[in-house]
């Protein structure tokens, strides 16, 4: 048989961490992150972290075909975006590394071999284009399982190329427990011998993840269950090194709708999609753990701080869920609110810039007006492009039932506060609203009915975040008194 290098793997056995609860998010660097795959690592990371564990991350690249230039950033900066943070990893390092799959090729091959001698895997010599992808349509079946030894020394010694595949049992049935589905049995004669050494001599996703989870010490597997089929094959090469077999999670997928999974390539948004469309991280992370686990109760705002303390897998739900951008808007507009003034301003100012263009107007003292109006920040633009050009507008914006203003009304109201706005001499909220409000009591008029024309000589619009104190404040004096002079003129035709 051909060689296995005991020394290396007693090394590696001998590095395996015992004894405490060890979790790994395994992306494939695709080029970004599925809100699917987000959750999975959040309740990875939750997993571990309610337990006090260790949170690793391992990135299984082994599929190069799929390869995506920049990739790995992106879950990097992802993973620290969403404040999930690894103990163990390709860029922080580890006991067990490495951790980029690509670079472990090493040690598959003499696993694989160790699986042959224990009776569990054969060689297999069937051609490449047979028999060589692992998702192959029909079952494999062929002779190689029945070899005689001195055959196979024969092919292996004339350099013959093979794969490795596992030997199912052909009898019999498998069971497995997992913690979110229950115990789960499948008939062992429904299991494809897999490849789990290619002819390349690089392992099968199948088969990796089994040596990697091993040696990495996990203890909890978390993954979609687009992997539930695999685990009774997983859990057969488990048996057959004689390994603990790590506590399944498997998660139900993140829908769309009740027929479609969520999906980059069908237009759906993704973890970056969603900040790019101004949601806010920790809004994302909690409305996606939400999704798909439940802590009972009404409460639905949990920092990723609460949810380490609160979670428990027993929460975790079989049926899918469907993700509801309403809901998270809402959310993010509950996390929008919390943020200090000076927190939102950071968030909110690429926004305002982009329709306030002018340097003379301050994002500073336009975003607090906002910042009780806005469930997502990319609704921000199109409140503002009036600050940097006044729009064309009818005189029937003026008159408001309710504020009791007419057309006529609004004329007098404007002409009369024109010199008042113009003597004021320290130009700030508090000196503008007291020479308002001094006329507003010495008329004795509402305050509506005096502050609706300003606001909407001020802005042109039908709605505008903040009252006629507040813009007049922003546009300044010279820009004030020329929209204000714009209305007259207007109301004057
Ligand atoms: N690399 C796999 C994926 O991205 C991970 C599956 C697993 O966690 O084992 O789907």
């Amino acid at each position: 048989m051909d060689k296995i290098d005991r020394a290396l793997l007693a090394d590696l056995e001998s590095r395996i961490p015992h004894g405490k609860v060890r979790t790994r998010f395994a992306p494939s660097p695709t080029g970004y992150m599925h809100i699917g795959n987000l959750r999975t690592a959040i309740y990875t990371y939750l997993i571990s972290k309610s337990q006090g564990g260790t949170f690793i991350l391992r990135i299984e690249d082994t599929d190069q075909t799929r390869f995506v230039e920049g990739a790995t950033e992106v879950i990097y900066r992802s993973l620290k975006r969403a404040g999930l943070r690894h103990d163990e990893g390709p860029d922080v390092g580890g006991p067990v590394g490495p951790y980029i799959q690509s670079e472990r090729k090493g040690v598959y091959g003499d696993y694989a071999r160790l699986l042959v001698e224990r009776g569990a895997a054969y060689f297999c010599f069937c051609d490449k284009s047979e028999h060589n992808d692992e998702d192959a349509p029909q079952k494999h079946e062929c002779s190689c399982p029945d070899l005689s030894r001195e055959e196979i020394e024969a092919r292996l010694a004339a350099g013959e190329p093979y794969a490795i595949r596992q030997k199912m049992p052909r009898e019999g049935s498998t069971t497995f427990t997992d913690a979110v589905f229950g115990e789960i049995t499948v008939e062992n004669k429904e299991l494809e011998d897999q490849i789990l050494l290619k002819r390349d001599g690089l392992p099968t996703y199948n088969f990796a993840n089994v040596i990697d989870d091993h040696l990495m010490g996990i203890t909890h597997v978390v993954r979609g269950t687009e992997y539930l089929s695999s685990a009774p094959k997983y859990n057969l090469l488990y048996q057959a090194f004689g390994w603990d077999v790590p506590t399944y999670v498997h998660c139900s997928p993140v829908m769309r709708d009740a027929q479609h999974k969520m999906s980059k390539r069908n237009g759906d948004p993704s973890y970056e999609d969603l900040l790019n469309e101004g949601y806010l991280s920790d809004a994302i992370v909690n409305y996606v753990a939400l999704l798909g686990w439940s802590p009972g109760g009404e409460q639905e705002i949990y920092s990723l701080d609460e949810l380490t303390k609160i979670f428990n897998i027993g929460g975790l739900s079989k049926s899918p869920a469907i993700f509801d951008k309403a809901k998270l808007s809402f959310i993010n507009s509950e996390y929008i609110k919390k943020l200090t003034p000076d927190e939102f301003l950071a968030e909110a100012e690429p926004y305002i810039r982009q329709a306030v263009k002018n340097p003379a107007l301050d994002p500073a003292l336009i975003a607090p007006l906002l910042q009780q109006r806005c469930e997502v920040l990319s609704e921000i633009p199109e409140k503002l492009t009036f600050f940097d050009e006044l729009p064309e507008y009818s005189p029937e914006l003026y008159v408001h039932k309710k504020m009791k203003t007419t057309v006529e009304s609004s004329l007098e109201t404007l002409k009369d506060l024109r010199p008042i706005i113009e003597k004021v001499e320290i130009w700030d909220a508090e000196h503008i609203h007291a020479a308002l409000f001094a006329y507003i009591e010495k008329k004795e008029l509402k305050n509506g009915f005096v502050l609706w024309p300003l606001r909407t000589a001020l802005s042109g619009e039908p709605v505008s975040p903040g009252g006629g104190v507040e813009l007049c404040h922003i546009l300044g004096k010279e820009e004030s008194l020329r929209r204000i002079d714009k209305g007259i003129e207007l109301l004057s035709k």
